[in-house]
């Protein structure tokens, strides 16, 4: 069986190198995540911010990981979030977008943010619809306490790789019309889980979120959201 370090070690080899490697590290444990450290990896993604706290104070002395959040916002935790998180990807909608502008204000540093968009009709999860987030655009821009930096997506289930390829094409060119029309610049964008990183970055992902091809399956039955 390959080490987890022989994994990354391989994984990093195989991607761009300005490809930002994020090891999506909810349900692992902490000495797992030590060793994904130890094997370079200095960007870590967690979903609930219950989990996430003891981890992360376990963790304090790997004082220069980034921790990104990637799980459903819920506005009495937003706060905390902030505070924990330098990274937010999954920013949903119009009105906790300005929640955290708010909460922000008191913060040292912006907090850097994707708008999570679905480009597709997906029932179980959150995000703008492309019409939704054009209308949401200018209000957005306003949010002078982010940095908004991009777009999130993830597609749904059961698509086809071709499929999933041209979904994510999509994706990138809405956020180069997105940028041409606000002051906002989409210069990130987050996508690619363990089973589509590939077409992912074959459609100018500069972020994959990584979970199970780093560190196994998940034991817990546990929802995307
Ligand atoms: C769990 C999760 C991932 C990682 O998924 P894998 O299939 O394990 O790679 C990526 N993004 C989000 C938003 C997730 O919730």
């Amino acid at each position: 069986m390959m080490t987890l370090s022989n994994r990354i070690a391989q994984l990093r080899q195989s991607l761009p190198s300005q490809i930002r490697l994020i090891a999506v590290s909810k349900t692992v444990s902490v000495e797992k995540i030590r060793l994904a450290y130890e094997a370079g990896i200095r960007d870590f993604a967690e979903s609930r911010l219950q989990e996430a706290l003891p981890k992360l104070t376990m963790l304090s002395d790997l004082d220069d990981i980034c921790w990104h959040f990637i799980g459903t916002l819920q506005a009495n935790k937003a706060r905390k979030i902030l505070e924990t998180f330098t990274w937010i990807h999954s920013v949903h909608n119009l009105a906790i977008a300005e929640r955290l502008d708010r909460l922000a204000t008191d913060l040292p540093q912006k907090p850097h943010i994707c708008l999570q968009i679905k480009m597709l009709p997906d029932a179980n999860k959150q995000g703008w619809s492309v019409p939704e987030l054009e209308a949401d655009l200018a209000a957005l821009a306003d949010c002078q306490h982010l940095n908004i930096q991009g777009l999130m997506a993830i597609l749904p289930l059961g698509l086809t790789p071709e499929q999933r390829l041209t979904t994510f094409q999509a994706t990138q060119e809405l956020s180069q019309i997105l940028s041409q029309k606000t002051s906002l610049c989409f210069t990130e964008l987050s996508m690619g889980m363990s089973d589509d990183y590939l077409e992912a970055i074959a459609a100018g992902a500069t972020m994959i979120r990584l979970g199970r091809i780093i560190f196994g399956d998940r034991e817990s039955s546990d929802s995307i959201p």
